[in-house]
Order: C-alpha cells, then structure tokens, then sequence
C-alpha cells in the first residue's frame, strides 16, 4: 500500500472508531469550566451517564484512562493490608492485580487459564473459607478484552449473597459498558470502572466510577493516602454541575453527545447489534477453521473475539501484513498470549459493511501471510447477517 487513501479501520478492541458526531460535538471552543454555562454540561453528562451504568447512585468522572479509574475504585474504598479476591481472566485482570499488589493490598489471585471467565463456585468456595471476613472486596473485570470472555456479574453477585459475605463488589466494565448488557444497581455492584474509549465511542481520556451507597459509607473508612482520585471533593463540586479540578471539558462535550446517540439508537438495539456482529464474526472464524480463545460459548465477549492463527503461525506477522495491505488495525496478543493470537475489535460506532470490511481485509491477510485456513469465513458472515 504505497499510499492510504480512504479510512483506516480501527478493529482494535478499543480506542474504537469515534463517529463523526462526536468529533464534531468535541470541536466547539472550550468554555469557562467554572462559568455558568458549565454546570449545565456537568449535570447533563453526570445525569446521562446514570442510565448506561443501569444506576440511580454517583458517578465520578476522572480526566484519565481506565486505568485511572481503577486506581480510585480501591484508594477510596480499601485501606493499605486489606484482602482482596480477584480472577485471572487475563492480560487486565493481571494488570489490576499488580496495581493492588503495589498498592499494599493482600491479594488473592485466583487461577485461571485466559480461556474462561471468572467462576463464581470458586468465588462462593473462598467467600465461605474467609470465617473471619477478611476479604474486603471481590474485583472482576466483566469483559476479559484480552481474552474475549465475558464473566457473568449476577452470577458473581448471587455467590456473594448465598454465602451472605459482606466484601464489596469490584466490576471493570471499560470494554463492555455501552456494548454488552450491564446493570450497576440490580447486581449490586459496588464499584463499576469504566473508560470512554471503548463502547462510549469517544476518544481515550475520561474514566469512571459508579459509587453503590455501601462504597460511599466505605470510603469514610478507607486508609489509603489519596488526593487526585479523592471520591469526596469530586462528589462536592458535582452537586452544582461543577469539578475540583480542571475537567477535560471537550471530551465531555464529546460524552454529552455519545450519550445522546445511545439514547437515540436505544441500549437494548445496542447490545443486540454488538451480539450479532459478534456472532457473525465467530462463524467467520470457524469457516476459516481458526479457533476461538475463549472456550465456553456462554461467556463469548459481544465486543471482540481473540482468535488463534494454527500452532506455528505468528498473530503479530499476519496483523503486520494487514496493516499494511489494508490499513486495518487488529488487537494484538497481550502479555502471555502476545503473537499467539489476535483480537478483532466489533464494538462501538459499527455496522454490518464495517464488519464485513473488517472480516475481508482478515480473510485475505490469512492468504497473504500464508497462514493455512479455509476460505468462505467472510460468505458465512454474511449469510448470517443478510439472514436476519
Ligand atoms: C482497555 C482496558 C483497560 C485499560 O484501560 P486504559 O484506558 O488503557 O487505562 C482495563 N481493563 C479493561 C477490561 C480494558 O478493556
């Protein structure tokens, strides 16, 4: 490809592809963030977010990425020593982790082989085994984005409350939330993290925290040192529209309008474009005789699929000649599965021709890079699609 016309195609699973709309929302002059006209902005988007966390309780926006938000979800919550359960879903779980392990908390890792989702038995067998309570908290990353397995966080939820454990509840929705179906308040979650670059179609720079009561009354407590990702003077200004700090204003110009075209296209529509661009592409996949990552068909991830090129063919080298044949990003293999497989991205801003575009464009670099493969993964596609 000597020159790239036309558009790139960012099939990574996240930053997604920012719709023009909210481009444009986001290139209107900055205003006064402590002018009048501001806290009609912050209210709007503090207000809007309420219905795509599936809660009536406090969201705090924190100009930062995901990571950010996960940092704030334990200082404000959890006090240094603290025990914490979480799964090894993967590459973000792993990563959560670490930071937990940094930040003086005693964790307990569950093992997992990055093929499946969190297993609430497990969770259930060492909420019972925890007599002395011990455990403060339960962290799950719903949408495992390095794996594409999706952990059921009801399910969580009822281990939780069978074994009637009071740790409070850690999701990381920041590939799923505005993609895949997710309930902050009826599955009593008490933390939910989440980013803007995933499902929320912005560009990266905005995470969030949604707050249950429980977490609010458990922040009073929380040891930790914290200044930046202090819950409580963000929740002060919040009360009149306003931020303590700079807020990243054009981004939530940008928000205000995301959360404008969910309202428009309708939650329940989005999630059920996400399972059928997520089903077509898994027939894709199994035409073209590559195997899906994740194992169990009940926790396939909506917002991307990790496939496994057959053993001795590098996932980096086919995604390399993508690039630069097709100007097509795909997701890479992260941490252990790093040129072991590739994760083609169908969240966000997407339609039927972008997917179809997509599976092309990995359908030919399958030839290219000579990686063996059966043809016909983009017909199976779809004939799904044009089937309903
Ligand atoms: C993308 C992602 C993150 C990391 O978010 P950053 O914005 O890169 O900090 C964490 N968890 C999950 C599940 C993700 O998909």
């Amino acid at each position: 490809m000597s020159f790239p016309s036309g558009k790139h195609f960012l099939q990574i699973p996240g930053p997604t592809n920012v719709p023009d709309r909210i481009l444009r929302a986001m290139a209107q002059p900055t205003i006064d963030h402590r002018g009048p006209d501001f806290a009609r902005l912050g209210f709007e988007v503090l207000e809007g977010l309420q219905d795509v966390f599936k809660t009536r309780s406090k969201i705090v926006v924190f100009p930062a990425s995901g990571t950010g938000a996960w940092e704030a979800a334990l200082v404000n919550t959890l006090s240094p020593g603290d025990r914490v359960l979480m799964f090894e879903t993967g590459h973000f779980a792993t990563l959560w982790r670490e930071m937990a392990t940094r930040l003086g908390l005693d964790v307990l890792f569950v093992p997992g082989d990055w093929r499946h989702a969190a297993d609430p038995e497990l969770l259930e067998s060492a909420l019972r085994e925890d007599r002395g309570g011990r455990i403060k908290g339960v962290m799950v990353v719903h949408n495992e984005t390095s794996t594409g397995a999706a952990s059921s966080i009801s399910n969580i939820r009822q281990a939780i409350d069978r074994v009637g454990h009071g740790a409070l509840l850690f999701a990381d929705t920041i590939s799923s939330l505005a993609s895949m179906d997710y309930r902050h308040d009826e599955w009593g979650v008490d933390v939910t993290v989440a980013g803007s670059q995933k499902g929320l179609m912005l560009p990266p720079g905005l995470s969030f925290n949604a707050i249950s009561e429980k977490a609010q009354k458990a922040s009073n407590s929380s040891a930790f040192p914290k200044s930046y990702w202090d819950w409580q003077p963000m929740l002060a200004a919040n009360k009149t529209g306003f931020f303590p700090y700079t807020p990243a204003t054009n981004l939530l110009y940008g928000l205000r309008e995301s959360l404008c075209m969910l309202r428009e296209e309708g939650l329940d529509n989005v999630f059920a474009r996400h399972n059928r661009h997520a089903e077509a592409t898994r027939r894709a996949v199994r035409a073209w005789g590559l195997e899906i990552l994740c194992l169990d068909p009940s926790q396939y991830s909506s917002s991307l699929t990790a496939v496994l090129p057959p053993p001795g063919n590098n996932a980096d080298a086919l995604r390399k000649v993508i690039l630069e044949r097709f100007n097509m990003s795909l997701g890479s293999g992260l941490g252990k599965l790093q040129g072991k497989v590739f994760r083609i991205g169908h969240l966000g801003d997407f339609n039927d021709l972008m997917l179809a575009g997509t599976l092309s464009g990995v359908e030919m670099g399958l030839t290219l890079a000579g990686v063996p493969h059966c043809p016909g993964g983009v017909t199976a596609a779809l004939d799904y699609l044009a089937s309903l």
